[in-house]
């Protein structure tokens, strides 16, 4: 049997990049659910698919094929019709799109099967916003990951000025916000901890530190 390990929370809690290096000192795999819904999200903004219920949307599912696969080093990569779109996915208008269209009913139960069967065969953290409430609710370890929205703006911030991005810290926060609200309120698998998962909070926490609590909480737990 193997073991899947359930790590849900909002936007900007340091998810993906903490599940990468935890997933790697326990030598699981890593999935980011929310690199499926970008795409899907992709795959619209390319059509010119509104992201909401429709028949053309319905259409539009039908007719393209998503996939997680992993390169040599084992970083996810996600395929949209054959093509590596992992880079092209992560804009930030990608993102406001994956946040739509994430709450269309249709998009949600197209991903189940793809999410469900990475969890079959691997060992797995799996990261996303209902990954313990719907996805995987028998998943062995179910976590709560989130910091306050000022400290994950903060972190946001620092990174996009990093990158050379001209970004204001407020405009950063209002996102944040935005995306928490649109995640908590949307009436389809809303972002809320599982029943029986374990909240782990890193606003005060440190990068390597919120790693360590995570393994720790993995390994007492599963
Ligand atoms: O985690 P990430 O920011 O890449 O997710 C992009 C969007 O996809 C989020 O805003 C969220 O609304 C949605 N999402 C979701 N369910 C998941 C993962 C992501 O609804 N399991």
């Amino acid at each position: 049997m193997s073991i899947a390990i359930a790590l849900d929370g909002p936007a900007g809690a340091g998810k993906s990049s903490i599940a990468r290096r935890a997933a790697k000192a326990l030598g699981y795999i890593y999935v980011d659910t929310g690199a499926l819904y970008r795409t899907v999200g992709l795959a619209a903004m390319r059509n010119n698919v509104e992201p909401k219920p429709s028949a053309e949307l319905e259409q539009l599912l039908a007719s393209i094929r998503v996939e997680l696969t992993f390169n040599e080093t084992g970083e996810q990569i996600v395929l949209l019709d054959g093509e590596d779109v992992s880079g092209e996915i992560r804009t930030s208008e990608a993102s406001k799109m994956a946040s739509n269209i994430s709450a269309v009913p249709a998009v949600r139960a197209y991903l189940l099967d793809l999410q469900r069967d990475m969890a079959k065969t691997n060992n797995v953290i799996m990261d996303g916003r209902d990954i313990g409430t719907v996805v995987l609710p028998d998943a062995k370890v179910k976590i709560f990951l989130t910091a306050s929205p000022e400290a994950r703006a903060q972190r946001r911030y620092k990174e996009m000025a990093e990158k050379g991005m001209d970004v204001q810290y407020e405009n950063v926060l209002k996102d944040v916000m935005e995306r928490d609200y649109n995640d908590m309120h949307r009436e389809i698998a809303p972002l809320k901890p599982a029943e029986g998962s374990i909240t782990v909070d890193t606003t005060e926490l440190d990068f390597e530190q919120s790693i360590e609590a995570i393994i720790n909480v993995i390994k007492e737990n599963r």
